[in-house]
């Protein structure tokens, strides 16, 4: 009898949770500016009630604006305040406190932002501070004049960003390290480790687009054989051959619905 045991942690997180409550609150139509959460599934649902999705500002015609849960730099909120009658912010407060930070700092401080260049948190943190620096390397990180900050996008590994800054501060001993990584992903993370440890196979269920379920394939795929999935219809029989104890977990952008039908697909295997 195969056993599926699933990560403590998993699934939703409270800033995703969060944003999909405050959209479905809200009288369709409504217009939601960047990807609202990873999850191609669950924003294909979204659509169905009515809501659109679209990647900028130009595109907006009016009527009520989402701002995504990855923040927004303020230069984009101004531009959305000229096309939108009203606008809701759903930016996680995690996400806010990064750009908490970067507005209390000096003008002529440099921040580095540990983080993916392409992930619109970082971008939006990127284009809100004066002088930013995205790096990911430790072999990049510059010698800098003057003074330097340190923040990492939330969904990054804690450990990795503990030997960063580390080496951050080798270089630049002055530098103000703030600790922004969410305790959703962290707690995520570490319970992702637990089940390897104890599996013959994990099964990531989450956005392929998503940093954070990426995130959880890498660890998990470090410690046992794993595969990322979006959806049951990807699971293929052959994978579970000899297999009795099968992990699972999901980012935090993925819907319990999916996971369910994850569990009840592999059950039937
Ligand atoms: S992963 Fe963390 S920072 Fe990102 S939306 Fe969820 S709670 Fe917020």
């Amino acid at each position: 009898m195969r056993t599926i045991v699933c990560a403590e942690h998993m699934g939703f997180c409270f800033g995703v949770q969060r944003a999909l409550s405050m959209v479905q609150k809200l009288d369709k139509p409504v217009t939601v500016l960047g990807d609202l959460i990873h999850n191609p599934q669950e924003i294909e649902r979204l659509r169905k009630q009515g809501v659109a999705f679209v990647k900028h500002t130009a595109q907006l015609m009016g009527g009520t604006v989402v701002l995504s849960a990855h923040g927004s730099s303020a230069q984009r909120k101004r531009k959305v305040a000229e096309r939108a009658e009203r606008i809701v912010d759903a930016t996680c407060p995690h996400v806010e406190k990064i750009h908490d930070i970067v507005r209390d700092l000096a003008p002529d401080t440099t921040l580095i932002i540990f983080g993916d260049p392409n992930h619109p948190e970082v971008k939006a943190v990127q284009n809100s501070a004066s002088h930013a620096l995205v790096i990911t390397e430790v072999a990049d990180i510059p010698q800098v004049a003057g003074p330097v900050a340190l923040v990492a996008q939330t969904t990054q590994d804690s450990t990795r960003y503990k030997v960063f800054s580390q080496a951050v501060r080798q270089l630049n001993p002055t530098v103000q390290v703030f600790d922004t990584i969410c305790h959703a992903t962290a707690d995520r993370q570490r319970a992702a480790r637990a089940v390897a440890q104890d599996v013959d196979m994990m099964l990531v269920i989450g956005g392929k687009n998503s940093a954070n379920t990426q995130r959880l394939a890498q660890i998990a795929g470090e410690i046992v054989e794993t595969k990322h999935i979006e959806t049951a219809a990807e699971l293929l029989p052959e994978w579970f051959a000899g297999k009795d104890r099968i992990g699972v977990t999901a980012g935090a952008s993925t819907p319990s619905w999916i996971i369910e039908e994850v569990i009840a697909a592999v059950r039937k295997f």
